[in-house]
């Protein structure tokens, strides 16, 4: 009976030490490919940022015409993880735009700043303008037209606009936003 007991301590301590692996880091899974990513992230129900988005793609219309996917909705995210997406190994505090169903004109806008910050209506309506050619990515021309674009909206709504588009390396890893 006694040679036993070792085993059995060995059983624990391996046991122990598996449960102490799992349990003292946050292991990141690949996100399911049925969950959307617009399911990752925070959803914006901030009013001001949603008549801000009606207005500017409105606008996107009236002054350069119908966009070539029709638009007929536009979700709103900040790009931080929700409680659910914790885990799954995807990026945060990014912005952009994505085609979520190009016939029935579906796309989420990801901000990778809440409504709260300075540079968030400029971060936006630079994304709105990519509703016009959602298609044309990493594209110096697009972008320059988007930033024009947010200029033009942001001088129209009164909201603060930071030119300094190319030194966005905030973007990816914003100190105000790093522990909230
Ligand atoms: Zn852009």
């Amino acid at each position: 009976m006694s040679s036993d007991f070792p085993k059995v301590g060995k059983r624990i301590a391996a046991a122990a030490g598996i449960l102490f692996l799992l349990s003292g880091c946050t292991t990141l899974i690949d996100k399911p490919p049925d969950i959307p990513w617009h399911a990752c992230y925070q959803t914006i129900s901030d009013p001001h940022a949603l008549s801000f988005r009606d207005t500017g793609i409105a606008f996107l219309q009236t002054e350069y015409g119908f966009p070539e996917t029709p638009v007929n909705r536009v979700m709103l995210r900040f790009s931080k993880k929700t409680e659910t997406a914790k885990n799954y190994r995807v990026g945060q505090y990014f912005s952009r735009n994505e085609i979520v169903d190009a016939e029935k004109g579906v796309f989420c806008i990801y901000v990778g700043v809440p409504p709260s910050h300075e540079r968030f209506y400029y971060l936006l309506g630079h994304e709105i303008g990519h509703l016009l050619h959602p298609r044309r990515i990493d594209d110096p021309e697009m972008e320059r037209f988007c930033n024009e674009f947010s200029r033009r909206l942001c001088e129209k709504e009164n909201k603060k606009f930071n030119s300094n588009w190319e030194n966005r390396k905030w973007v990816l890893q914003p100190k105000e936003t790093a522990n909230e």
